[in-house]
């Protein structure tokens, strides 16, 4: 009999395995699609803090997403890399009082130890407002990072397998049968059905969790999960510089404008919109570029349009259903819950963010503690993801790391794609071929 089931190879499925395995527990991950097939590869890609929820009076969640900011950059600085955002103030929109004091507490709740501070720009003493429109003269500059969402889950994924995991692709758990001190699940794969037996299970299926919840053939009694679709716009390079973009819109929404794929284009996003439709076929509606055309449009000095759009990519987040009015107002953080009431434990993710998955993979095992007494301590705090063995070193104001002198060799290796993970573990096995060379350059921290 294994420990534990994994039901979800996103990005909490993935980290729940690995930190699971290295502990040294028996773990089985199934994922119905590919790794990170669905919202884990639909993300603005942000390990941020998320400015926005301070409005909102959320600093639990803001302060543990800061934190672990700084602890996932040092994880992985091969996928994951500093960023500066430049917030233009919008003299009709929030005060420059509030602004700056948003950022004061942004740059101090969280411990921040590795990213430059927040500073004031000013459009006669910088070039970073040049793309924009005259009245923009005065605008806040802060730290957040980017990360390359999908080969976060695959790492996760290989370094799961390292330790011991076996990790289903192209695997749905179809059927679910609790007993008293055990579940037998049904995982239909390529190579067809299997039952197999295990202590506990973790439904880490995002948009899914209701049904897993179902499979048992008690679906609950009324939704947990509220769907919320998101969706980003690429044009080509809107802005040179390496620094992203935080518009604040009319409506009380923000969207983001980041140099991708090098630079040579710029993503924006992203909308709000409460979802009910496909779950594996998720796409951005006409009404959606244009909000996001017209919002960066109040900023750019040059228009954008939707014949501009180049690409597009749209996920759902499955966020916690706390019945706030608004689908942008309901809370970002994430909720577990463990029930056991008639035989064996399942304990099901809803909501949470890419930034806190770490986080949230250490607080549902030590939900499971007591069903799995054998479980050792935590350790992910601190432990590198695969190839992620460069120093982050801060040099005056400016943060440099190991990985910046190899990134010309790993970025052509390192796009994150919203589509199946082939490429992604093609990825993964380049990253541990550099690991020698990279080693060599730098040592492990
Ligand atoms: C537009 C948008 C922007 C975002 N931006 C950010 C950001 O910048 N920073 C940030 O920190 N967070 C961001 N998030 C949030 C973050 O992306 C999500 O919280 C996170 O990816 C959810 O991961 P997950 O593992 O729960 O879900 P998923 O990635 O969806 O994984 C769940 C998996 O379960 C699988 N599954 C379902 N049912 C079964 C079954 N029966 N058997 C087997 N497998 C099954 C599915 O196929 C799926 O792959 C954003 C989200 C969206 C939508």
């Amino acid at each position: 009999m294994h420990d534990i089931l994994v039901i979800g190879g996103g990005i909490n499925g993935t980290g729940i395995a690995r930190d699971a395995a290295g502990r040294g527990l028996d773990v089985v991950l199934c994922e119905k699609d590919d790794l990170a097939q669905h919202t884990s590869s639909a993300s603005t890609k942000l390990i941020h803090g998320g400015l926005r929820y301070l409005e909102q009076y959320d600093f639990a969640l803001v302060r543990k997403a800061l934190i672990e900011r700084e602890v996932l950059l040092r994880a992985a600085p091969h996928i994951i890399w500093p960023m500066r955002f430049v917030l233009p103030h919008h003299k009709e929109l929030r005060p420059a009082w509030l602004i700056r004091l948003g950022l004061f507490l942004y740059d101090h709740l969280g411990g921040r130890k590795l990213l430059p501070p927040t500073k004031v720009l000013r459009r006669k003493s910088t070039g970073k407002l040049d793309a924009l429109k005259d009245q923009y003269r005065l605008a806040f500059e802060y730290s957040d990072c980017w990360v390359e969402d999908s080969r976060l889950v695959v790492l996760n994924a290989v370094d799961a397998r390292k330790r011991g995991a076996e990790i289903m692709t192209r695997t749905a758990c179809t059927s679910l049968t609790r007993h008293a001190d055990y579940w037998e699940a049904v995982l239909q794969g390529p190579k067809g059905k299997e039952t197999r037996q295990f202590r506990t299970v973790v439904n880490a299926a995002g948009a899914w969790v209701d049904d897993v919840l179902g499979l048992d053939g008690e679906a609950p009694e009324k939704p947990h999960l509220r769907l919320v679709k998101g969706s980003h716009i690429i044009v080509p390079r809107w802005h040179h510089g390496d620094h992203a973009y935080f518009f604040q819109n009319g409506d009380g929404r923000i969207m983001f404008a980041i140099p991708y794929e090098r630079g040579e284009f710029t993503l924006i996003g992203t909308t709000d919109v409460p979802y009910e439709a496909n779950r594996d076929k998720v796409e951005i509606t006409p009404e959606e570029i244009a909000y996001l055309c017209k919002g960066a449009s109040a900023y750019y000095k040059k228009a954008i349009t939707p014949a501009d759009v180049v690409g597009t990519y749209s996920g759902v987040r499955p966020l916690y259903d706390d019945h706030a009015v608004n689908a942008s107002k309901v809370t970002r953080d994430y909720v577990l819950k463990r029930e056991a009431e008639d035989g064996a434990p399942i304990l099901s993710v809803f909501g949470g963010k890419i930034t806190t998955y770490r986080e949230l993979s250490e607080h549902a095992l030590a939900e499971l503690k007591d069903d799995l007494p054998n479980m050792k301590r935590s350790w992910t705090r601190g432990a590198h993801l695969p190839g992620g063995i460069y120093r982050v070193v801060i040099s005056g104001n400016m943060l440099t790391d190991w990985s910046c002198a190899i990134r010309g060799w790993t970025r052509p290796c390192c796009r994150a794609s919203p589509g199946p993970m082939a490429r992604g573990w093609k990825t993964c096995w380049a990253m541990q071929l550099l690991r020698p060379i990279s080693a060599g350059l730098s040592g492990p921290a």
